[in-house]
């Protein structure tokens, strides 16, 4: 088992809950008891974080996979306690999974540069497909100026670095 002071030694990982759950949240993680479960008004009280805190860190959390809750119905008074639990187990894969997306993304916006020719208008700054700067016969049509060859080569190229060092880091390079 997994404790959550060993992930965040991890500066990557500290850095990936940080600005999932931020500082409270990460405080809820530190003092939410080991292996335990519990509701979030109890949660609230034994870690003194606020209420709204402890749900909002909560929810965030589940829709990650990584909280879950059991859900216990009083028999007398018909009300609902929901009992939380962590699983932080499951958060190498979660950022693995985010990293792939983000791996998708790119490689998709870089396809886009690669096979795509760019025109550019220099009065407006807008940049146009070449089959969109075709459709206006090369002139903008906002100022009629003459659209011109935008080189996306650096773009291109940035994006192609940014995508070597994810793979990098994923190990599949
Ligand atoms: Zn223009």
């Amino acid at each position: 088992m997994v404790t959550i002071t060993e992930l965040l030694a991890d500066p990557a990982i500290k850095a990936y809950l940080l600005h999932m759950v931020g500082e409270e949240g990460i405080e809820l993680l530190m003092r939410f008891p080991e292996g335990e479960e519990h509701s979030d008004e109890e949660l609230a009280e034994m870690t003194e974080i606020s209420l709204n805190t402890v749900r909002h860190t909560l929810y965030t959390l589940y829709e990650k996979r990584l909280a879950e809750y059991r859900r216990l119905k009083n028999s007398e008074t018909g009300w609902l306690t929901y009992l939380w639990h962590l699983r932080l187990d499951r958060l190498h894969g979660v950022i693995e999974g985010d990293i792939r997306d983000a791996l998708e993304h790119l490689g998709a916006r870089l396809a886009y540069e690669e096979r795509n020719d760019f025109y550019i208008c220099k009065d407006c700054g807008v940049i146009y497909t070449f089959s969109d700067a075709a459709e206006w016969n090369f002139e903008c049509p906002n100022c009629e100026e003459m659209l011109e060859h935008f080189d996306n080569e650096l773009i291109a190229t940035a994006l192609r670095r940014r995508v070597e060092k994810i793979r990098e880091s994923l190990g599949s390079a």
